[in-house]
């Protein structure tokens, strides 16, 4: 979600007759949008803008600093306090004003600062600024409303809107000239999503219409909120990928109701069984959450438990984070001790491990069509692309192949969280 803010941002400025620059040391202007979802998203804020702090005060090549997103929405007096030099600080809703912020700022010398909520905002006419991209992040609504109790989210995003059909085909055919191939439509609820008339699934048959997408993605969906329409559209629209983020959080059931997720384990991992038995090839991915107040022993075996039970492609596991303004921070002990929370999180992380490879690997022997993204990290001779599932799949580079470009892929082997093939044909894949 932030990538796409900061493509916002950046049409916004060069809009106001601003360049982008992707060389720090050339920036006139320096943004650094962020993320308060954890504590130690502040923290790696904060040491990367010290580190940054002498390209404005000693050299003095940078004229303006800012810092943006939910960090300053949320702690706006600590960041005031631990980094001086900075002279714009910009919340979610407010990046429409940056053009005379920097003004402001360059003729007065004093410090700007903007952190109102605007639960209007949707940025509804502002086509993201991107280049040279495939694949392309889209948002279709902001905020949310759920109010998980350990979330700060709904407090520095502000209240759940939807953006207009018309103005995400806008954006969608306008990426789609532009070279885009793959789009991910983002939300922190997509069920949810509502515009005139339309819910989520409606929208995404509506914008697999538009032609030259090849590939449809979103996330997230939340356990409580998903529907059989929506499962139909992944198990029949040929253009909606067969993924589905699905975050659990936590796999007992005193948890869950103390985090306000709306939903029971039995809930969750009877979903998951419908839709395995609708999608057989569906990936499924999570995120978890460990040692949130009060968990014990025997609610963290639950948490592994619906991990087996659900055969995840992949997660994204977290140590609880205490937050400022939320209902957990109000009401709960943060009393897991640091040394439970990290071997919990150890586990969790070794036990996906296994789930990857028995997922994963069931693709071997498969011939998958793969949407190429890149020169492999470790390798220069080799590529990186993803199937539908979004599982990594690497394989040799051959002169006719480019990034962007769908190919099949005989897949050899699973290693780790990758795939490895060879490419089996030059036709291009469809999807
Ligand atoms: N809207 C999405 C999640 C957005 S935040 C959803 O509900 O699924 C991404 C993830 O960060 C969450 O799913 C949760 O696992 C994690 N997270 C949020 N707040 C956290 C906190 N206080 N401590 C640790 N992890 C947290
Ligand atoms: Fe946070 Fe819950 Fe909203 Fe996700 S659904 S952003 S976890 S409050």
């Amino acid at each position: 979600m932030n990538v796409y803010d900061s493509e916002l941002v950046a049409s916004i400025l060069k809009t106001a007759g601003y360049e982008q620059s992707l060389n720090i040391h050339k920036a006139e202007v320096l943004f650094v949008n962020t993320c308060a979802i954890r504590e130690k998203a502040v923290e790696r804020v904060i040491n990367k803008m010290h580190q940054y702090a002498h390209l404005k005060v000693k050299k003095g090549k940078v004229k303006v600093a800012g810092i943006l997103g939910c960090i300053p929405q949320y702690s706006s007096e600590r960041l005031k306090k631990e980094l001086p030099f900075i002279d714009i600080l910009s919340g979610p809703d407010n990046y429409d004003k940056l053009p005379q912020m920097i003004n402001d700022c360059l003729k007065s010398k004093k410090m700007q600062e903007k952190l109102v909520l605007d639960k209007e905002q949707n940025y509804e006419d502002i086509l993201p600024f991107t280049e040279n991209k495939h694949s392309v992040f889209v948002t279709v609504m902001r905020g949310c409303n759920n109010y998980c109790s350990y979330c700060v989210v709904p407090y520095v995003r502000g209240r759940e809107r939807s953006r207009s059909v018309k103005s995400i085909l806008t954006e969608v055919k306008n990426a789609v000239s532009n070279g885009v191939t793959e789009v991910n439509l983002l939300g922190q609820n997509v069920n949810s999503y509502s515009s005139e008339g339309m819910n989520f699934a409606q929208l995404l048959n509506k914008v697999s219409e538009v032609e030259g997408l090849k590939r449809l993605r979103f996330a997230t969906s939340h356990p409580k909120d998903i529907s059989d329409e929506l499962i139909q559209v992944m198990a029949v629209n040929p253009k909606v990928c067969k993924h589905l983020h699905l975050p659990f959080q936590a796999g007992s059931n005193e948890v869950l109701k103390r985090m306000n997720r709306g939903y029971t384990r039995e809930e969750y991992l009877s979903n998951i069984e419908k839709i395995r038995k609708i999608i057989p090839d569906i990936a499924i991915t999570t995120d978890i959450i460990v040692g949130f107040p009060d968990e014990s022993d025997e609610d963290f075996e639950q948490t592994l438990d619906v991990m087996r039970r659900s055969g995840f492609d992949n997660s994204f596991m977290f140590i609880y984070s205490e937050r400022e303004l939320t209902h957990a921070k109000k009401n709960f002990r943060d009393n897991v001790p640091k040394k439970v929370k990290a071997e919990r999180q150890k586990k969790v992380i070794e036990l996906q491990k296994s789930l990857s490879i028995e997922q994963i690997g069931r693709d071997a022997g498969k011939t998958k069509v793969v949407l190429v993204e890149s020169v492999s990290k470790k390798r220069k001779s080799e590529l990186m692309g993803r199937t539908e599932q979004n599982r990594i799949v690497i394989f040799e580079k051959t002169n006719e192949v480019a990034e962007g470009d769908y190919v099949n892929v005989l897949i050899t082997r699973a290693e780790g969280l990758s795939l490895f093939g060879k490419i089996v044909n030059n036709g291009e894949g469809s999807k």
